[in-house]
């Protein structure tokens, strides 16, 4: 038994096997073999082994963002019995003498550099997918798990740290818990955790090369504890804990289908944050009363290149129509500081936080803008749809929004395609927008404060930053004065004012936002439930 201490992300308790999901890019050890003809056998069955998961990539990605999409799976699959690339394996095996794995890996490295240097861009592209299949061999070669947890137990996933695109492209059902050796309380992995609402610890102290996929393991998120291979007695007391954790859950359950009214007659609209259309199940099971922040660049992450204007208008009509009338806010792309995709080209930033990201990439490309804004006009005809922009620190900025929405309006109008224009907000995520938000309030339908980077911003501390986590004080008396005045100035010009940022979500700050005036508390789908009940059962 081994017992480790980490940070809470989420709290919760889970049990099971370890999966160790292992750094995608991991050094591969080059290691003699006296068998050849086993070794060739290894590579033959880690061949189909791979055509498998990819078989079964392809369904599930059918199934959840469409055929198109899905294709790049079986173009892995194609790859991967390429004639060049299976002989050129075969041949490092045979001539060498080495493990399979290290001749994935050389293969897949040198064939990679070969497409990189490619004139043509489709070919180029093309190297980014030959080292994911290649990884994907070395990975079943390894015995090590990775991203594709389909087909496995539900397990307790480690990792030394996870990307927010690698955490978007879990199986949520197959994750009991997570446990990562890096990361920060603050980051967009973290927020993923809560919106999965799956237990999650960061900055536990283990080393991976000595833990193995398959041990037992007891995550304890509230007391931010691991346990590997723990004693029967811990065990039974985990299972008590579940136990209790479920009778909790049932006794919030009884609060669906209630308005979240407090005792003298004031609703709070308690809606949920989510990533992307497979979250809207959460939303559904804990009976949010709408979306109050969809993260629309998660749409962006993991793929090669820009989501077509069609393949956004079809997530964003069908989040629309999942939740019927209700109100869906989804936020133009906020992508940039943690949230990358290499098809952007961002240049190396000394300080990506405070760089070029979200509403400064939008208004500098307005192509890749345009599109987006295109999808969600049309799709706004299909439900409730409101917009918001995320990063505002200028009412310039807010002008230049509405001319380029103006243009797309007339480039729809000419087109003759259907389209509506929806309620449309911004986002109080920066201290110049609180400051000048009297002025914002005359131009905008509301404003949603985005705690998480106000607090970043205010307080001068990185979220990114796991060794600030102990100086975020997300209740900094200057981050709840700044709220209060932002709801006074939206109420002010008759505007309504909510929290989508992490602290909406605080329970023990939910009386303080009433008082305050807060319209609106956005939080993840877990957290609908028991903020509703706050409310309910609120004393002046
Ligand atoms: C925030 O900053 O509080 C917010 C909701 O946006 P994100 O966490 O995606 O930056
Ligand atoms: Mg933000």
């Amino acid at each position: 038994m081994q017992e480790f201490q980490g940070k809470t992300v989420y709290k919760g308790t889970a049990m099971g096997k370890v999966v160790i999901l292992k750094e995608k890019d991991c050094v591969v050890k080059r290691i003699h073999i006296n068998d050849v003809q086993a070794e060739m056998a290894r590579y033959e069955q880690a061949s189909k082994e791979a055509a498998r998961q990819l078989r079964v990539l392809y369904d599930k990605a059918c199934r959840e963002v469409g055929e198109a999409n899905a294709a790049i799976f079986e173009v892995h699959r194609m790859m991967l019995d390429d004639e060049d690339y299976v002989d050129a394996i075969r041949n490092i095996i045979e001539t060498e003498s080495v493990n399979a794995a290290y001749a994935v890996a050389v293969t897949g490295d040198n064939f990679a550099e070969m497409f990189a240097a490619m004139d043509d861009d489709y070919m180029k592209a093309r190297s980014a997918d030959i080292k994911d299949i290649s990884d994907r061999l070395v990975h079943i070669l390894e015995g090590t798990g990775e991203a594709d947890l389909s087909g496995m137990e539900a397990a307790v996933v480690i990792a030394d740290d996870l990307s927010p695109s690698q955490t978007v492209q879990m199986d949520k059902e197959k994750i009991l818990a997570i446990v990562t050796v890096h990361g920060s309380a603050n980051s967009h992995t973290a927020i993923l955790a809560r919106t999965m609402n799956i237990p999650a610890l960061i900055g536990v102290p283990l080393h991976l090369e000595e833990i193995s996929s398959g041990m037992k393991a007891i995550v304890d998120g509230s007391a931010g504890r691991v346990i590997l291979e723990p004693t029967e007695t811990q065990c039974q007391e985990a299972e008590e804990k579940i136990a209790a954790e479920h009778r909790q859950a049932s006794r919030l359950q009884e609060l669906k289908g209630r308005p979240s009214v407090t005792p003298d007659g004031r609703r709070i609209h308690v809606y949920a944050n989510i990533g992307s259309t497979s979250d809207i199940g959460y939303v559904l099971e804990n009976d949010a009363e709408g979306i109050g922040l969809f993260r629309s660049e998660f749409l962006y992450l993991g793929r090669e290149d820009f989501p077509a204007e069609e393949e956004q208008f079809q997530a964003y009509r069908q989040v629309l129509q999942m939740m019927a009338d209700k109100k869906v806010i989804i936020r133009t792309l906020d992508i940039g500081a943690d949230k990358k995709a290499d098809y952007f080209h961002f240049e190396k930033e000394e300080n990506p936080a405070m760089g070029y990201r979200a509403i400064r990439i939008c208004l500098k490309q307005p192509e890749i803008f345009k599109t987006q804004l295109r999808a969600l006009l049309r799709a706004a005809v299909y439900g409730n749809l409101s917009i918001m922009y995320p990063m505002i620190i200028a009412v310039e900025e807010v002008q230049r929004i509405a001319v380029i929405m103006k243009e797309v309006r007339q480039e729809l109008e000419q087109a003759g395609i259907p389209f509506a224009i929806p309620e449309q907000g911004i986002m109080i995520e920066t201290p110049a927008a609180v400051m000048i938000s009297d002025k914002l309030a005359q131009l905008v339908d509301f404003f949603s404060i985005g705690t998480n980077d106000l607090t970043q911003y205010t307080l001068a501390i990185d979220r990114q930053n796991e060794k600030l986590d102990d100086f975020y004080n997300p209740h900094h008396e200057a981050v709840l004065r700044m709220i209060r005045m932002v709801v006074d100035n939206a109420h002010k010009y008759g505007k309504w004012a909510g929290i989508c940022g992490e602290l909406g979500a605080d329970l023990a700050l939910t009386e303080e936002f009433i008082r305050m005036g807060l319209d609106e508390l956005s939080v993840s789908p877990a957290m609908v439930l028991p903020v509703r009940e706050k409310i309910i059962t609120f004393a002046k």
